[in-house]
């Protein structure tokens, strides 16, 4: 085992639970600080393919998460009426289903749930005023006033990392033209998958949640400013579902009408460059990669690295090897969801745009063999 004992965690999203967790069950003293007071994770929901699963499954949670969750197979593509024309997602993985539907506040809570039972302490409302980080050891100031020593310091602290800031120097993450809206709702009785309608302006997918909720999620083109007041987010959203004639989506709208449950966003990528570490401090999940969610795939991507982190941190080696291997397991899957994601999101504004998509382009075929690509083992 490397001598690598205390690791501060700096955020506590999906990714730095996930290490948390899984550190703290294979023996290292660990520290895990979290820039906001008290956790408001949204109710919509997250989609949990069968590598996320598995993911979980190695920090102990996948089953919790599959029965607080909705597991169900692959997503079906379909006409705006509902014809179907493909389906997509990574195929199940020896027990664990193509999918699991769940809500975000939920999956937090299945990882503080299990973080709690551990023994592991949040410090929330705090965040590093500075990092001295040296060959041997990261000397930490918090924004509380406290300082202390690590081995090494995890960030986990998202898109717009300050400790990526701080080590690395600035990264700026890039607005793709697209935007997400996502609702939450009692869930038909017929929705038995996960389901996508495309039409020329948009997508619409809904999505299991729990037994008894679901979301949907839409994707539209907002153009250079994507920034929508919130008195405009219900009829706006109306709008767009009206124009899918299925039933699903038709018997929803009417349930659409608080601007406040309306969670609208504007997507956005980054790509740190290789390596993302530097002497003792390392970088994962979106603070590493932050893909739109075309796949469904960073949080999958974020509790990955996680697994692949503690792993490797349980082997023989100095902080640089461990990071090393760290780095030679992940770039490449990683940059592999990002780049597609990117590529598909073009596709959409492209079509969204009512210009040519490049030859050969097959949004159906790109996630269905990214989705198997997926199922390798990490
Ligand atoms: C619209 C949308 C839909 C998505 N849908 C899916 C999906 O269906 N499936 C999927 O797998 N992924 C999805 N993703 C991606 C997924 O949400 C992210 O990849 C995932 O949340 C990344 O986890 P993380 O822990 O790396 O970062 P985050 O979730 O961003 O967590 C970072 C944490 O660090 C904290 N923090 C920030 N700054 C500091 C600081 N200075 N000090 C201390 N703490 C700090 C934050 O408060 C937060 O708790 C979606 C993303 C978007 C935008």
């Amino acid at each position: 085992m490397s001598n690598i004992k205390k690791v501060l965690i700096v955020g506590a999203g999906i990714g730095g639970q996930s290490a948390a967790i899984g550190l703290k069950k294979a023996g290292f003293e660990v520290d895990i600080i979290e820039l906001h007071k008290e956790f408001n994770v949204y109710g919509v929901g997250i989609i949990q393919q069968a590598n996320a699963l598995r993911a979980l499954d190695a920090i102990g949670v996948a089953d919790e998460a599959m029965r607080r969750g909705s597991p169900y197979g692959k997503v079906k593509l379909c006409l705006p009426h509902g014809v179907q024309i493909g389906e997509a997602g990574t195929p199940p993985i020896g027990r664990f289903p193509s999918h699991n539907g769940i809500s975000r506040r939920i999956l937090h809570e299945v990882l503080f749930e299990e973080a709690q039972k551990i023994g592991l302490k949040y410090r929330m409302g705090v965040s590093v005023e500075t990092i001295d980080n040296q060959r041997d050891t990261v000397n930490v100031t918090f924004t509380d006033g406290t300082k202390d020593s690590y081995d090494i310091v995890i960030a986990a602290d998202g898109v717009n990392s300050k400790v990526r800031k701080l080590v690395f120097g600035e990264f700026k993450s890039s607005y793709v033209g697209l935007s997400v809206w996502r609702y939450a709702f009692p869930r038909p009785a017929n929705l038995d998958t996960g389901y996508i309608f495309f039409n020329k302006k948009h997508k619409i997918g809904v999505i299991p949640m729990t037994s008894d909720l679901c979301y949907i999620f839409l994707n539209s083109a907002e153009g250079d400013n994507p920034n929508i007041p919130e008195d405009q987010l219900v009829a706006k959203l109306k709008s767009y579902m009206s124009a899918y004639p299925v039933p699903l989506v038709q018997d929803l709208i009417s349930q659409v009408n608080d601007a406040k449950l309306v969670n609208y966003r504007a997507l956005e990528t980054l790509k740190m460059p290789a390596p993302w570490y530097k002497n003792r401090v390392v970088v994962l999940g979106d603070a590493a990669h932050t893909t739109i969610p075309q796949l469904g795939s960073g949080a999958a991507l974020a509790i990955e690295d996680a697994v692949v982190l503690i792993e490797e941190l349980q082997k023989e080696g100095e902080a640089a090897d461990v990071f090393d291997r760290y780095m030679k397991r992940r770039y490449d899957r990683c940059m592999m969801v990002v780049d597609v994601s990117e590529t598909l999101g073009a596709w959409e504004l492209l079509e969204y745009n009512d210009q040519p998509l490049p030859e050969g382009a097959n949004m159906g075929m790109l996630m269905g063999k990214t989705g198997m690509a997926l199922t390798a083992e990490i």
